[in-house]
């Protein structure tokens, strides 16, 4: 099956880290990065139910939607599978997030993040047919899912719902060949089922922006000019069943960064594929937690645990040495003082479930308390 339908250019605006200012969405710096996306010819946004709890949808509403005409954007929503319990809510999210965005129609529709251990609970919710519905009844152009399982599961569903014809999928350099993500053998089945691959997550949550320093020369060496997110981006968007790389930006420089290698995009070279896979590597032995910050988890957690902050912190720890006088150990100390402690875990494995990195979630605060929280709070 070939691509139904093509979007001109390869980058997205993902609205899932706009700005902020006191704590919620900051819509009118969000206007002026979408409206500098927009003056690029860049169309395509990218959204879910559950970003911001629905400040992200209400955004783009009053920065594009009621600023462009209809044909000037792409918007694709997402049905939020982790919220679903009853068949019928199905109904009730479509029309709120149809409500939220101003819209009569999404361009692309998916469910939101499908994996092995909820598959069959969304088949046992028609959730496939209620997609199906929507592409029937003109309230979604085309239709498909964001994916976070294991290829073998991609596969089978695939084979078992030709309908799903998008995929989203995390790829980016370091996780290519990573064997918890997946990201190549995902990849490889979209290959197979001439599926076109939305990229989420290309540059890692941004930990492939801040690199450490071995990775960081490995880029530069390349071209000193080319800020690190560009390598990320370029990496996932020089896959030739990739028609668009998310980007979730937060600030005009980094707009401004990925509109200025992705307005005339330039394949990577495959001796350039080969140094980001290797500064990949790097990374990997450099990082203790690979979390991206997503933020899925947090609001599982019936303790309040700050579980994205409190590994940024031990991974900022692991990786500038464990003083007790730098900033982030300060940064420590303020997070205990309003999130619960990662002592306060009561191991009820809810934020695993959420996890679309399949992190150990509870292991990992099990280190924390005994190395930085016991040792030094
Ligand atoms: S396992 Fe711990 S961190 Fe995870 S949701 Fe339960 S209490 Fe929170
Ligand atoms: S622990 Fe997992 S779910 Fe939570 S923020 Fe990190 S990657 Fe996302």
């Amino acid at each position: 099956m070939s691509a139904i339908k093509e979007e001109k250019k390869k980058l997205g605006f993902g609205l899932m880290r706009l700005p902020e200012k006191n704590g919620a969405v900051d819509v009118e710096e969000s206007m002026k990065l979408m409206d500098a996306f927009m003056a690029k010819g860049f169309t395509y946004f990218d959204t879910a139910y559950i970003y911001g709890d629905g400040q992200s949808e209400r955004a783009f509403r009053e920065s594009v939607v009621k600023r462009y005409p209809r044909e000037a954007f792409t918007i694709t929503d997402k049905i939020p599978c982790m919220m679903l319990e009853r068949e019928d809510q199905m109904e009730a999210f479509v029309m709120e997030m149809l409500e939220r965005l101003g819209v009569d129609y999404f361009d692309y529709l998916w469910l939101h993040a499908i994996n092995d251990a909820n598959y069959e609970k969304m088949e046992g919710l028609h959730a496939f047919e209620y997609l199906k519905e929507q592409k029937r009844n003109g309230r979604a152009k085309e239709i498909g899912m964001s994916f976070h399982g294991s290829a073998k599961m991609l596969d089978r569903i695939l084979r078992e719902h030709p309908e799903i014809s998008y995929v989203q999928l995390q790829i980016n350099y370091c996780d290519w060949t990573d064997a918890n993500i997946q990201s190549r053998d995902c990849y490889e089945v979209c290959e197979k089922y001439d599926r076109p691959v939305i990229v989420m997550e290309p540059v890692k949550g941004g930990s492939l922006h801040n690199l450490p320093e071995r990775a960081d020369s490995l880029l530069k060496s390349m071209d000193s000019q080319m800020s690190n997110a560009s390598w990320a981006i370029r990496f996932a968007a020089s896959l030739p069943k990739v028609m668009v790389v998310l980007s979730g930006m937060s600030t005009m420089d980094q707009v401004e960064d990925n509109l200025s290698y992705m307005e005339n995009f330039i394949p990577l070279t495959e001796e350039e594929k080969e140094k980001c896979i290797e500064a990949g590597k790097i990374l990997r032995e450099e990082t203790a937690i690979p979390c991206t910050a997503c933020r899925y988890c947090v609001s599982e957690c019936p303790m309040k645990i700050a579980i994205p902050d409190y590994f940024s912190v031990y991974n900022n720890l692991k990786r500038f040495g464990m003083k007790s006088d730098s900033d982030i150990w300060n940064y420590f100390l303020n997070l205990i003082k309003i999130h619960g402690k990662p002592s306060d875990c009561i191991e009820c494995g809810m934020c695993e479930s959420r996890c679309p990195q399949k992190l150990p979630i509870r292991q990992y605060l099990k280190v924390i308390t005994e190395e930085v929280e016991n040792r030094f709070a």
